[in-house]
């Protein structure tokens, strides 16, 4: 490691602007929770929330809840909220189903938009579930789409003629690599092409601008960096202009002109209303809100500069280990995590879990550690960097409980 001290990281958190969030957060004592990307950790105030709408909303007023605590408007009132963290303006972002379920309505509302094109431009290493929607959309659709698989830096050059729509996930979830949004958004406009970001590493990382960017539609999760709990639903932007036209295969009650006329024929809601499905799920969506305001009460700026300082103080004390930096060597093109590689990263991963310090590793060979900047420390980072100088020195790695493999990496 570098001359960087322990003491020097205590010094930067002695001065982190973003440092009194922590306390707002349940953290296990001792441990260094480097996983926010892949579960966000729980707010305090989570559990308060939900016994409130668990024993009053539920238990006491039951079904008048729909109406007296608003739960029919959940989906808007937290899609807003999400909806300032991502750069859009009232109106244009739902909460509802997962974000495999709103990439699938977005695939299916875009292709339709560009009638007469067939191609849907995506990279060959985005998120497998993002290539999977694609594939059941166009087996939906007909077979007569292709989705076409890129490498990462021939995106902006494959864009053509063809494209109907440009999928891409804004921060790589392997190597953390960012695209620049503003930028491909606008060569797959000057394409004709409709552009659909996934902000599942994005959205409460750092500041995000959807209509600035002029993007046409997005999704991305509510149990990551949002703090929304395990399977908390997701999100899904449909930008003005597209709302109109946007007709989504999943055509439930809840997304219907009115839902209790209960009449035959299905008709579109106005406005944002329409990209939602069936009954939204309550519990968890009062849970989500909950992590929102958390990210609503800081300034996103000073996540992102917080973030950089972290991943970038993490790859310099780790830089001496003999692992191999996965992803853009500028942390400003990278989102909020550091990858690096290593034959053995499964092992290494957990035998860093058995020291309490809980990063993750995707296959085949990748070590990931997320920092969520709202809850973790600079002497955090100072610590898994030391663990993991350790393990790897010691060779403590190498034993046989932290070669099994378990069914969720
Ligand atoms: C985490 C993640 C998802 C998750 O989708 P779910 O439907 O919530 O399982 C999708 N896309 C990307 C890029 C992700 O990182």
């Amino acid at each position: 490691m570098t001359g960087f001290t322990r003491a020097d990281a205590l010094a930067l958190d002695a001065a982190d602007e973003l440092a009194a969030a922590r306390a707002r957060f349940v953290l296990p004592e001792g441990e260094i929770y480097l996983d926010g990307n892949s579960l966000g950790a729980l707010p305090r105030a989570t559990a308060e929330r939900l016994r409130h709408v668990v024993e009053a909303e539920w238990g006491r007023d039951l079904i008048r809840s729909w109406n007296t605590a608003g739960w029919i408007d959940l989906p808007q009132r937290v899609g807003d909220k999400i909806g300032r963290l991502v750069g859009a303006a009232p109106g244009q972002v739902v909460v509802a189903d997962s974000t495999s379920v709103n990439l699938f309505k977005a695939l299916s509302a875009a292709l339709r938009l560009r009638p007469e094109r067939r191609v849907i431009l995506t990279e060959r290493s985005n998120f497998p579930t993002d290539l999977y929607v694609a594939q059941g959309v166009i087996e939906q659709l007909g077979g007569r789409h292709e989705l076409r698989l890129v490498g990462r830096d021939d995106v902006a050059g494959a864009i053509g003629p063809d494209t109907a729509v440009v999928m891409l996930t804004h921060v790589d979830y392997r190597t953390g690599a960012m695209h620049d949004m503003a930028g491909v958004t606008a060569a797959a406009h000057a394409h004709g092409a409709l552009m659909l970001w996934d902000l599942a590493h994005s959205a409460g990382a750092m500041p995000v601008d959807l209509d600035g960017c002029g993007a046409d539609f997005a999704v991305g999760c509510g149990y990551k960096y949002l703090n929304g709990g395990p399977g908390a639903p997701a999100f899904l932007y449909v930008a003005w202009r597209h709302q109109e036209a946007f007709r989504q295969p999943l055509t439930g009650w809840m997304g219907h002109a009115e839902p209790f006329a209960f009449g035959t024929d299905y008709r579109p809601a106005e406005g944002i209303r329409r990209a939602l499905c069936g009954t939204p799920p309550v519990l968890s969506l009062a849970a989500l809100e909950v992590g929102v305001d958390e990210l609503l009460a800081v300034d996103l700026h000073a996540v992102r500069r917080k973030s950089l300082a972290m991943t970038g103080l993490f790859r310099r004390l780790v830089a001496g280990l003999g692992l191999e930096a996965v992803g853009p060597e500028d942390p400003r093109a990278c989102g909020s995590q550091v990858s690096l590689r290593h034959p053995q990263g499964y092992a290494i991963v957990q035998a860093l879990i058995a020291r309490g310090i809980v990063g993750d590793f995707r296959a085949p060979d990748i070590l990931r550690f997320g920092f969520a900047p709202l809850y973790l420390r600079f002497v955090d980072v100072w610590g898994a960097a030391a663990a993991l100088a350790d393990v790897l020195e010691t060779g403590a790695w190498d034993r046989p409980e932290f070669h099994r493999r378990h069914a969720v990496t």
